[in-house]
C-alpha cells in the first residue's frame, strides 16, 4: 500500500520539485499562521472590550434598578429608557430577573414572569460576574448582579447573606460587527497572501532552478563522456560539490584508463607470449619439410627442440590459468589448518633435485612450529615459485636458505639466494604479468613471467605482503608475511 501511494507522488522523486515545494511552503505557511494569530487575537481583545464596556453599562444601571427600587416596582420610564438605550446600543437583550428566578422585565417582552433556571444566574446570585463569547452563533452573554450591599449591612447579616444579590441583570449581545471586523481583516489579508505567494512561486521556482543547474550540467557533462577516458576531464565549477563530483569521475575515469591499459597490454603480452613457441614450432617443422633427405640425427635434434617449445607452450597456458584462478575473489580459497613447516619440508623435497642439477645448496631453517589457516594449494604454489627463482636465477655452487618464523599473528617465509640479483631499476616492475628482466639473459633460464605476479596475488588473497631486498650480482631475499588466522571481510 505504502508503494503504491509513492508510486503515485513519483514528482517527488524529483529533486527540483522537492526543493520547489520546501521553499514554497517555507514561505507560505508563516503568512497564514500570522493572519490566523492576527485575526484570532483581534477576536479576543474584541470580546474582551466589548465585556468589559458593557459590564460596566451594566454596573451604573444596576444601581439605578437598585435606587428606583426597580425589582419591587417596574414602572419607572427612567429605567425603561435606560434599558431600551442599552438594548439598541449594544444590539441585544436585557433581562432582569429577582432572587426568586423570575424574570421581571424582558427588553424583547417575551420572558416576563417566566422563571429562569441556569447556572450563570445562580452563580450570579450569589455575586458572581460571568460572561460567555459564543463565537459561532456570534453573541455574548454576560451576567451583573444587582445588590443592595449598604443595606443589608445596616442589617448586620452574615457576610454570605450580604454578598447574595437582590437580582440579576441577563444580558445577550450581538457580535455581528466583531466578526465583520474579522471578515474584513481575512479577506485584506488573503490578498496580501495571494501576492505574496506569486512571489514566493517565482522565488520557489528560481531556487529549485538554481540549485539544481549545476547538477544537470554535470549530468550532461557525464552522459557527454560516451566514449570513456578519451574525452578530457570534467570540469563543472559552478559550486564546490560538482566540482567534487567532476573530481571523483574523473579518478574513476583515470583509474579505469589504468585498468584499460593494463589490459590491452596483458592481451597482447598474451598473444604475443603464446605466438612465440608457435612460431619457433613452425619455423622447425618448416625448415624440416623444406630438406630433402634430412638425416635422422637432425630430424631426432629439431624435434627435441619442438618438444621443448611445445612445453614452453604447456606452461605458459598453466600459468595463465593459474592467474586467472588468483583474479578471482577471495571466496574461492579453500582454507584449512596447514602445518606449515610439514608443506616447507615436501616444497625443499620435491625441488632439491633442481638444485642438485643447478648446482645450489638447499637449506632450510625453521625457527618454530607453524599451524596456519591457508588455502595449501596457493601457498604451495608461492614457496614453490619463491625457492624455483631463487634456484634458477642463481649461480653455480651458490645456495638458497629458507627460514620459517611467526610471532603471535603472521609467519614468515623468508627465501634468500646468492644468486645474480635484480636490477634497482626493474625491482618495481617484477611483480607485472610477463615482466622478465633482462629478456635475452632470461631467454636461457625457463620461465613466463608470470610466477610472481601469480604469487603476489596468491598471497594478497590470504591478505599478506610480499618484500624484496636484492643486489646485484650478490643475491636476493624474498619475505612473504602471512596472517596466522584468515581473516574474512
Ligand atoms: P619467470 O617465469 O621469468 O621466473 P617471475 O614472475 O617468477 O617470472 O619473475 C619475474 C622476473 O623477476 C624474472 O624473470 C627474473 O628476472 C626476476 N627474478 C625473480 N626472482 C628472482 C631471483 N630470486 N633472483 C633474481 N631475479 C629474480
Amino acid at each position: 500500500m505504502h508503494k503504491i501511494r509513492f508510486k503515485r507522488l513519483k514528482f517527488l522523486h524529483s529533486v527540483k520539485i522537492r526543493i520547489f515545494l520546501i521553499v514554497f511552503i517555507v514561505g507560505l505557511v508563516p503568512g497564514a499562521i500570522t493572519r490566523y494569530a492576527i485575526v484570532k487575537n483581534y477576536e479576543q481583545r474584541a470580546v474582551e472590550l466589548r465585556i468589559y464596556n458593557v459590564q460596566t453599562q451594566l454596573k451604573i444601571l444596576a444601581n439605578h434598578l437598585i435606587a428606583y427600587r426597580y425589582l419591587q416596582d417596574t414602572s419607572s420610564d427612567v429605567i425603561d429608557a435606560e434599558l431600551r438605550m442599552l438594548s439598541n446600543l449594544y444590539d441585544g437583550r436585557v433581562l432582569i430577573i429577582n432572587n426568586n428566578l423570575k424574570v421581571v422585565r424582558d427588553t424583547y417582552g417575551i420572558s416576563e414572569g417566566k422563571t429562569i433556571i441556569s447556572e450563570e444566574v445562580i452563580r450570579c446570585l450569589k455575586g458572581e460576574n460571568t460572561s460567555n463569547y459564543d463565537s459561532q452563533n456570534g453573541y455574548i452573554e454576560m451576567t451583573i448582579p444587582i445588590m443592595e450591599t449598604l443595606e443589608t449591612e445596616d442589617m448586620g447579616k452574615g457576610a454570605s447573606e450580604s454578598n447574595r444579590a437582590n437580582g440579576v441583570m441577563l444580558t445577550s449581545i450581538s457580535t455581528d460587527y466583531i466578526s465583520a471586523t474579522m471578515e474584513i481583516l481575512n479577506r485584506k489579508a488573503i490578498v496580501v497572501e495571494t501576492v505574496a505567494a506569486l512571489f514566493v512561486f517565482i522565488i520557489s521556482m528560481l531556487a529549485s532552478y538554481v540549485i539544481i543547474r549545476p547538477f544537470e550540467k554535470i549530468t550532461d557533462a557525464l552522459s557527454s563522456v560516451k566514449e570513456g577516458y578519451t574525452n578530457d576531464p570534467i570540469s563543472v565549477t559552478d559550486c564546490i560539490e560538482t566540482e567534487r563530483i567532476g573530481d571523483a569521475f574523473n579518478q574513476v575515469l583515470s583509474r579505469m584508463k589504468v585498468m584499460d591499459d593494463s589490459r590491452q597490454e596483458f592481451v597482447s603480452n598474451v598473444s604475443h607470449e603464446l605466438k612465440t613457441p608457435i612460431t619457433s614450432i613452425k619455423v622447425l617443422a618448416d625448415s624440416l619439410r623444406g630438406q630433402e633427405d634430412v638425416p635422422v640425427e637432425l630430424y631426432r635434434e629439431f624435434m627435441e627442440d619442438i618438444a621443448q617449445e611445445i612445453d614452453r607452450e604447456d606452461k605458459i597456458i598453466n600459468d595463465l590459468l593459474a592467474l586467472i584462478k588468483m583474479d578471482r575473489t577471495s571466496s574461492d580459497l579453500n582454507i584449512s589448518t596447514v602445518d606449515v613447516n610439514v608443506l616447507v619440508e615436501l616444497i625443499m623435497k620435491r625441488l632439491r633435485p633442481i638444485a642438485v642439477k643447478k648446482k645450489v645448496e638447499l637449506v632450510y631453517e625453521s625457527i618454530r612450529p607453524v599451524s596456519a589457516e591457508v588455502d595449501e594449494v596457493k601457498i604451495t604454489l608461492v614457496i614453490t615459485n619463491l625457492i624455483e627463482n631463487a634456484i634458477k636465477y642463481n649461480k653455480e655452487y651458490g645456495w638458497v636458505k629458507v627460514t620459517l618464523d611467526a610471532d603471535h599473528q603472521f609467519f614468515t617465509v623468508e627465501v634468500a639466494d646468492s644468486g645474480i640479483g635484480i636490477p634497482e631499476e626493474s625491482i618495481e616492475h617484477i611483480y607485472e604479468r610477463f615482466y622478465r628482466v633482462d629478456k635475452s639473459h632470461s631467454r636461457e633460464i625457463d620461465g613466463t613471467g608470470l610466477g610472481l605476479a601469480i604469487t603476489r596475488s596468491a598471497i594478497l588473497m590470504h591478505r599478506g605482503s610480499i618484500k624484496v631486498v636484492s643486489t646485484e650480482g650478490e643475491g636476493t631475499t624474498f619475505t612473504v608475511k602471512i596472517p596466522l588466522t584468515y581473516i574474512t571481510i
